[in-house]
């Protein structure tokens, strides 16, 4: 296993390694967001954390603890702020927790940062923290910032193989096959496969009302079925995110800079 996690590192081995190896540094960026009965609410930082460390094992990659609070969670991908437990972050906050972090990796010399998102209404609050960073760091910096959201590197073949009868698509996905079959690989022991709801698909017009109306959303949170979820499918979608994942980064960061 060659994996390193940062926070279990002591600063001299980390700045060794950074100066020794330029080694890829994974972010992983998560919630912590109801996910039905079925899972817990940590699962969409869960997920990102084992997804980032899995395709850092492949790769020499140091893995960052998950930024674990996500921007607010939408009805129609997440299920809505209306659930006990969801506990999320202004869209400044998230924006300013991960301009800090990308400009204080800048600073221990990283040059190859990946950011993992899990959870979907973070993507453009990372995008934005990512380009106020380097814009405070400009033009002395050799940093170079990925962003990926780890579902993109799923493929046709294997979303076939897991959804026979058609994919949902990945909002409705909350709580539902892919991220119940991942947790079934990485998290067995966190999952309660008999409390799975038979709500779903969830029904959205197509517009937003506000305040947000909770009735949009099924009362378990599921948008649409778990039902199918299963360790094999994990393990074959977690495989093929590690080596995608890894291999993308490998790829991109080895190209020349412009
Ligand atoms: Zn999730
Ligand atoms: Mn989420």
């Amino acid at each position: 296993m060659n994996t390193v996690n940062m926070n279990k590192m002591s600063w001299v081995a980390y700045r060794d390694l950074v100066a020794a190896t330029n080694p890829p540094v994974f972010l992983p960026v998560g919630a912590l967001e109801q996910h039905g009965p079925h899972l817990p609410l940590g699962t969409d930082a869960l997920l990102s954390a084992a997804v980032a460390a899995s395709a850092a094992e492949r790769i020499n990659g140091i893995v960052a603890p998950a930024l674990s609070y996500g921007y607010k969670s939408q009805p129609k991908c997440g299920g809505g702020q209306h659930f006990c437990g969801t506990t999320s972050v202004d869209a400044q906050t998230l924006i300013g927790l991960v301009r800090d972090t990308v400009r204080e990796f800048a600073r221990h010399g990283v040059k190859k940062l990946i950011i993992v998102n899990g959870h979907y209404e973070n993507q453009w609050f990372i995008t934005e923290g990512i380009d106020l960073a380097l814009r405070d760091l400009q033009p002395n910096t050799k940093m170079r910032v990925m962003r990926l959201e780890y579902w993109d590197f799923l493929t046709e073949a294997t979303l076939q193989s897991v959804f026979p009868d058609g994919f949902p698509g990945y909002a409705l996905e909350h709580a539902a096959v892919i991220e119940t079959s991942l947790m079934l690989h990485y998290h067995p022991e966190l999952v309660r496969l008999d409390l799975i709801p038979d709500d779903g698909p969830a029904d959205f017009p197509p517009y937003d009302v506000y305040p947000l109306n909770p009735t949009w959303v099924p009362p378990s949170g599921v948008l649409s079925s778990a039902r199918g979820s299963d360790a094999v499918k994990g393990e074959i979608m977690a495989t093929e995110l590690a080596t995608h994942i890894a291999a993308a980064v490998t790829a991109e960061f080895e190209r020349a800079r412009p």
